[in-house]
């Protein structure tokens, strides 16, 4: 329980972002997304959906722990960069059952100073900031890659709504990180995979114990869109996927991304019946 709390704090302290991403608000897709992420709150508040979000989140099933030996080290530098795409890409690719055009790849771009690394749909390419941890290259780059897929799927994807678009570029660069993992007997690129999905899991619980089991109060769609902030887009969307994962093994990935009507599935994927908002 200690531990979860501290992934909480963690989430949940860094409030000076709180006001930088309303500007998100200006989009006309906000509010799809904010009716969107509740409704996916919702279907991980039920009951099995809860509990398998919590099983997660104690990654009891999810990593398999490095035996003594295996010490693996990320790459870096700009042809560590090249071949970690390769290999990102050929995991993501096999989970999505799809081969993607040409994307590249670079050290610097223009808007680093907001994200450690971004992906570009006009110039297909994926942009790196050189101050970047090297335990966090393998998973950033899967997720950024899995974005370039996303631009490319038949649906073009999810409209914007961030809590699909980022939902499941994190799951899928959870998975693609743990079979990269293995292959190169990386274990820096897995505990960051593992830290990483471990604060959005706690962030996500904490959501459902706050806006769904009522935690100071019950709690209306309109309190819940007044209290929204983007990145609890990444938390819910993150655990929507996994516990599907969990539910329905990895296919969900490809399935998501050949439908028109993502959240619709994703809700089915969940338990639940009517995914239309
Ligand atoms: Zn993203």
């Amino acid at each position: 329980m200690e531990a979860f709390d501290k992934d909480k704090r963690e989430y949940f302290g860094n409030r000076k972002s709180r006001h930088f991403w309303n500007i998100f608000r200006i989009y006309g897709e906000y509010e799809q997304n904010v009716k969107a992420a509740r409704l996916l709150l919702k279907m991980l508040d039920k009951e099995d959906n809860y509990d398998i979000l919590k099983r997660i989140y104690h990654y009891a099933d999810l990593f398999v722990e490095f035996g003594e030996d295996n010490e693996g080290k990320p790459q870096s530098g700009e042809n560590g960069l090249e071949s970690v795409l390769e290999s990102m890409k050929e995991e993501v690719d096999s989970l999505v059952m799809c081969r993607t055009d040409k994307v590249r790849i670079k050290y610097g771009g223009m808007l680093l100073w907001l994200f450690p690394a971004y992906y570009s749909p006009v110039s297909c390419s994926i942009s790196v900031s050189h101050k970047i941890k090297e335990e966090m290259i393998a998973m950033t780059v899967a997720h950024e890659y899995t974005h370039h897929v996303e631009s490319g799927s038949i649906t073009s994807l999810f409209g914007s709504l961030d809590v699909l678009t980022e939902g499941v570029a994190e799951a899928i660069a959870v998975a693609a990180t743990k079979k990269y993992a293995h292959r190169k007997n990386d274990k820096l690129s897995l505990d960051y995979a593992k830290k990483s999905i471990t604060l959005r899991l706690a962030g996500a619980i904490n959501l459902i114990d706050i806006f769904e089991r009522g935690f100071g109060g019950p709690c209306s769609q309109e309190t819940f869109k007044k209290n929204f902030q983007h990145k609890y887009s990444y938390a819910i969307g993150c655990a929507a996927f996994l516990v599907a994962e969990m539910r329905n093994g990895q296919g969900i990935y490809k399935d998501i991304l050949r439908t028109e009507d993502s959240l619709g599935l994703l809700v089915d994927m969940l338990g639940g019946q009517d995914g239309r908002i």
